[in-house]
């Protein structure tokens, strides 16, 4: 399955995920962005995604002004 890996550490919160990919992104109370469905990795949070989110998760990681949204395909390399 392909994934998204997000460093939520470094968020700004700057909308534009959750603009982009609004059923897998939220703003969490703390400002930062969400994602949704994920589990905690170390520092980052990881969630699996069907074939047809990957679009607009490329374009949320494409617009992610900090550069912290990675999108993988399913042997783990780097689309987005
Ligand atoms: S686009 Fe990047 S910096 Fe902006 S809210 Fe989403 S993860 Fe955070």
């Amino acid at each position: 399955m392909p994934k998204i890996v997000h460093f939520r550490d470094d968020c700004i919160g700057c909308f534009s995920c959750v603009e982009h990919a609004p059923s897998n992104w939220e703003i969490g109370e703390d400002g930062k962005a969400t994602l949704k469905r994920s589990k905690k990795k170390n520092s980052t949070f990881v969630a699996t995604i069907t074939d047809v989110e990957i679009e607009c998760n490329c374009n949320a990681a494409m617009s992610c002004p900090v550069g912290i949204i990675r999108v993988q395909d399913d042997n783990g390399r780097v689309i987005e």
